[in-house]
């Protein structure tokens, strides 16, 4: 859910009155279950557990608007070691069907997936609180920066195993972690680029197929294409253009960054290297900053590019021709992929594993 202060975009109230097709249920839910903070200020696991004598805490005190940094630090919590990163949970009070320890599994896997693509965690300390919320399933999730690296999940107190395995917000919170804050206007490609390397990343951990997350694009994306009247990316901040624009703008950047290397190198390259630049959540950077240490990585200017072309101008890629050329097509309802397309090897390349330097 995007609650934001006034100063922040308020996505939800846009969205209200919008009919959608049911199929695209599950991937609009994205956009409804995550509220990503921008300048909100101004392989063996070790696990431990520790408890702190502390007054009672109520739920309520975990449901505020903005991450509750202190309340959190309150609690008891277990310590995660996955890779580079070390993750703090804490629970909330509420009851879970689920055990601690299996929501402890979820967030270790998901922190995986999210290393794997990025060779490392993006922060390499991070706070996770579980809110017990009503009802079945993962419900949303907020990513926060301005005291340390933080994510809050709300899960549902019927919650069983297959919800955990079904879902995105976890890692699409952790993939926030991975972007500087920086000015409200660009929350598209902070919206963008976790709907997008969320996909790709499981593909590449093996939790989706190619099949699975073509699909979704092919029938998401448009929802990201100007309507009439509708700015650039920076200036009209509807729902479909905050995520799935955004979105959009990460597949072309991928695909000429590919383009531009031979296909060596993609947006998965250009976003490690902004990590290794010292780029997270944590730190407050210039759109200028964030588009300079991503093509620094590549060693071209792909990223800028892109973004001078989308950001003040409603740009409308053909994506129906985007996807013929991706070798993407839809038979009697199910995607079969054309490996002979003229940018098959393109669309090979950005779902595979990449190779550990
Ligand atoms: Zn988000």
């Amino acid at each position: 859910m995007i609650k934001p202060a006034s100063k922040f975009l308020h996505v939800s109230s846009l969205l209200a009155s919008r009919a959608r097709p049911s199929y695209c249920k599950t991937l609009l839910v994205k956009a409804f279950s995550c509220f990503f903070l921008f300048l909100s200020f101004a392989v063996a696991h070790a696990q431990s557990t520790k408890t702190l004598n502390t007054s009672p805490l109520a739920q309520a005190d975990f449901r505020t608007s903005h991450m509750p940094y202190t309340a959190f630090d309150k609690l008891s919590h277990t310590i995660l070691k996955i890779e580079n990163v070390t993750l703090k949970v804490g629970f909330a009070p509420g009851k879970l069907d689920l055990s601690n320890q299996q929501i402890l599994n979820w967030i270790t896997n998901s922190a995986e997936v999210v290393s794997k693509y990025y060779g490392q965690f993006p922060v390499n300390n991070a706070r996770v609180l579980i809110v017990p919320a009503q009802g079945k399933g993962v419900k949303t999730g907020q990513a926060f920066g301005y005291r340390g690296a933080a994510v809050r999940v709300f899960v549902g107190e019927k919650s069983n195993l297959n919800d955990l395995k079904k879902d995105w917000i976890a890692i699409h919170e952790m993939i926030h972690l991975a972007l500087p804050n920086t000015h409200q206007r660009h929350l598209w490609l902070a919206e963008g680029l976790s709907v997008y390397v969320e996909s790709i990343a499981r593909v590449q951990a093996g939790q989706l197929s190619e099949t699975f997350i073509w699909n979704g694009f092919m029938k998401s994306m448009p929802f990201g294409l100007p309507k009439s009247g509708d700015k650039g990316l920076d200036y009209t901040h509807t729902w479909g253009r905050t995520y799935w624009g955004g979105a959009i703008f990460c597949l072309l950047t991928d695909i000429e960054i590919r383009k531009q290397t031979n296909n060596k190198m993609g947006l998965q390259d250009a976003l490690i290297g902004l990590i290794k630049k010292g780029g997270n959540n944590e730190r407050i950077w210039s759109i200028s900053e964030i588009l300079e240490a991503t093509d620094y990585a590549t060693g071209k200017k792909a990223v800028y590019e892109q973004y001078m072309k989308m950001y003040n101008t409603p740009i409308k890629p053909d994506l129906k021709k985007l996807w013929k050329d991706l070798g993407i097509k839809k038979v009697d309802g199910k995607i079969v992929l054309d490996n002979n397309a003229p940018l098959a090897k393109i669309r090979q390349a950005i779902i595979a594993p990449r190779k550990q330097s």
